[in-house]
């Protein structure tokens, strides 16, 4: 307890608890951000009952180290994909080398990986090809897809249309897009990852009415840790960092706009990642601690 006095302890008002144990299916762990606390992190998502964590692989360094990571502790799983930011980069020696990852044991999702016409860090064109080369990955692996989309619903749609019959299963992470757009994802029978996002009163609001239009075993939850932090926490947090500790209030969040209860909702959001993970249901129920074997 040598960093006690560092900011890496929560205020008592932050310090939740879930009705059940949680899957934050999206933590993106290896971001500098945690480097220093990373223990700490993990044991304040045990206390708060987020069992079960994925960590995002955004590109091979990080998928890497996240397996790595998963490897070290029970409860922690992880994806590998290369994100659309990073698209341009896509090679064959690339697809060789997370084809490999893929088959880890820890690696549950390919991903995260899909189309981000936001910001277009890489161009729309090295962005599907990328894309459609991790869809070959997903279709040959069996695993689900991990999906990023900004802004590019139509474009996702169509192409997800064209694979979804060589694909198991795919989730659209931080979905934040309009009632269309989900509409088209939920007919193609994909998942749908919520995160804080609806927690925010300048650009949350469309979300609201929407989250009671997602089925109970197609909706998943995620902090998108250590981004998107909840704009409506009881007390500010310092340094502004988001964790995993901190997903029972998200739940809580969406199950008051959708009138349902916290209980009730945290046991359907960790029913459905279980099953579309295939995590063994056992890790639902334990610690996120050190593997002592
Ligand atoms: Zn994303």
């Amino acid at each position: 307890m040598a960093n006690a006095s560092f900011d890496d302890a929560l205020p008592d008002a932050l310090k939740f608890h879930a009705p059940s144990p949680l899957v934050d299916i999206g933590a993106n762990l290896t971001h500098q951000s945690f480097h220093r606390d990373l223990d700490a992190v993990l044991d304040r998502a045990c206390a708060a009952n987020v069992t079960t964590l994925i960590l995002t692989g955004t590109d091979l360094a990080h998928a890497e180290q996240a397996a790595a990571l998963a490897e070290r502790h029970s409860g922690l799983y992880a994806t590998a994909g290369v994100h659309p930011h990073d698209a341009s980069g896509w090679t064959p020696a690339l697809a060789r080398q997370m084809a490999a990852l893929h088959d880890h044991p820890k690696v549950v999702a390919v991903g995260e990986c899909g189309l981000d016409f936001n910001r277009n860090f890489s161009t729309p064109a090295e962005q599907v090809r990328a894309f459609e080369a991790q869809l070959a990955l997903a279709a040959q692996s069996g695993l689900p897809l991990f999906l990023h989309e900004r802004d590019a619903g139509p474009r996702m749609r169509d192409i997800l249309n064209n694979w979804r019959d060589d694909i198991r299963q795919a989730v659209v992470h931080c979905f934040t897009a309009d009632k269309d757009t989900l509409y088209g994802y939920l007919d193609l029978d994909v998942h749908i990852g919520l995160t804080g996002w609806l927690c925010d009163e300048r650009r949350g609001h469309h979300l609201r009415p929407l989250v009671g239009d997602i089925p109970l075993n197609r909706l998943m939850v995620e902090t998108d840790c250590p981004y998107l932090l909840p704009r409506n926490l009881p007390v500010k947090l310092k340094g502004r960092r988001h964790e995993p500790a901190l997903l029972p209030w998200i739940v809580r969040e969406i199950a008051h706009w959708r009138g349902i209860s916290e209980a009730e909702l945290a046991a359907a959001t960790t029913r459905t990642a279980v099953d579309f993970f295939r995590l063994p249901a056992a890790h639902s129920q334990q610690a996120t601690g050190d593997v002592h074997e």
